[in-house]
């Protein structure tokens, strides 16, 4: 009873504003997309359990939320590999080419959790891009040519404060840009990573 008075109050409530119906609407898709990935997530991570048993589980979502707790909060540093990567491009702006497929997007993770700036990934192909961006970056604009041209593919970047990775207007707005369908971004808390296209709504 209380639900159908309050699922009425607020039918009642949204229909007398078209901006705030649209907006409820906006949020019921985004709480559903949210939802279905964490759903994944989920049973992605009891698969691997089940399949790896204790000793074979290479990774899942759990440990690597916990490996990337314990190298954000400075429990833990990073592996040999990617303190390598981080002492190339210390600072924020900072680039470096790598071997060809030797970055992962789960590194992105790491080295956000260490240090709390976004990272990025682009991929020639002959090589690698590690790109150190800022807390809320990557300013890209120095490969904006060479991402246009194919040079290279924006392979993903990191998120350093969302347990779920939302992509912002800009990332997609960067797809735009630059012409390309799909990208990725990683979350650093949880090693969450979705792929976005350049539309909000598209599925891809
Ligand atoms: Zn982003």
């Amino acid at each position: 009873m209380f639900y159908t008075h309050a699922y009425a109050k607020t039918v009642v409530f949204f229909s007398k504003n078209l901006e705030i119906q649209v907006f409820a609407w906006y949020s019921i898709v985004e709480l559903l997309y949210i939802l279905v990935h964490e759903v994944k997530a989920l049973l992605e991570d009891d698969k691997t359990a089940d399949i790896g048993g204790d000793s074979l589980t290479l990774s899942s979502t759990r440990s690597m939320k916990v490996s990337l707790e314990a190298v954000r909060s400075g429990n833990a540093g990073l592996d040999a590999h990617r303190q390598k990567m981080l002492d190339r491009v210390p600072e924020t702006g900072d680039w470096a080419k790598f071997q060809l497929n030797s970055i992962e997007l789960k590194d992105l993770a790491y080295l956000t959790a260490r240090v709390g700036d976004e990272f990025a990934l682009l991929r020639g192909k002959h090589e690698d891009i590690l790109f150190h961006g800022d807390k809320l970056n990557c300013r890209l604009a120095a490969f904006e040519n060479d991402l246009k041209m194919g040079k290279y593919t924006l392979e993903g970047h990191s998120h350093p404060g969302e347990e779920y990775p939302v992509p912002s207007d800009g990332d997609r707005d960067v797809l735009k840009k630059i012409g390309q369908k799909k990208s990725f971004v990683i979350s650093a808390r949880t090693g969450i990573a979705v792929d976005f296209g350049q539309d909000k709504f598209e599925i891809l």
